[in-house]
């Protein structure tokens, strides 16, 4: 991991040392568990507010990503050609790029799929349990990918946090160490489905 000092040198020689962190909030394939667990930092948020502009996120209304984010946070696993899209965009628009919990960094929950086929899933969740209309949807809804796959197997990962969701003190730890331009430790607040 590189960027957390390379991003303090910019902030303490560039023309703008006073400048917030921009940071990003990107839900793939979850449960939405891992957001709220970042929200469940309660009034440690306005602490990070003074530091820290949120740019882009399913809890802001900014609906295109920026060129470029200091800090970007991933829920969920890579399931579908969105996911795999997305990410993709973010990793290139991304100095500092963080696996938020279990599903981003192993797939966890949606990686369940994985021994079975996409033919298999979608007729399971659509034709076998479905009470009516049985079919398999082929508008709308994003084509699934052959396996759910963390988010490390597609683009690189700067820093894992992992936790089924992560605790609230884990999140805080990362982002005010990212803050202050050093690499977190996670691991001493966090393991995996905890
Ligand atoms: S890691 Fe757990 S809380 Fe987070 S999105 Fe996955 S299932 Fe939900």
């Amino acid at each position: 991991m590189s960027d957390p000092v390379e991003r303090e040198e910019v902030s303490t020689n560039g023309t703008d040392a006073t400048a917030k962190v921009t940071m990003a909030t990107v839900w793939l394939d979850g449960c939405s568990g891992c957001h709220m667990s970042f929200l469940d930092i309660d009034e440690r948020l306005l602490e990070l507010a003074q530091h820290v502009d949120l740019v882009y996120s399913p809890l802001v209304d900014n609906k295109v990503f920026p060129d470029m984010v200091d800090v970007t946070l991933i829920e969920g696993a890579v399931s579908n050609e969105d996911d795999l899209n997305k990410i993709r965009k973010v990793r290139a628009h991304t100095r500092i790029l963080v696996s938020l919990g279990d599903c981003a960094v192993t797939a966890n929950v949606p990686g369940m799929r994985n021994p079975f086929s996409v033919e298999s899933v979608l007729a399971r969740a659509y034709i076998e349990n479905a009470q009516r209309s049985q079919q398999i949807p082929n508008q709308v809804i994003p084509p699934l990918l052959p396996k759910s796959q963390p988010v490390h197997e597609i683009v690189p990962v700067d820093v894992f946090v992992p936790g089924c969701p992560p605790h609230r003190d884990a999140i805080y730890y990362v982002l005010t160490e990212l803050v202050a331009g050093r690499t977190p430790e996670p691991q001493q607040f966090t393991r995996f489905g905890k």
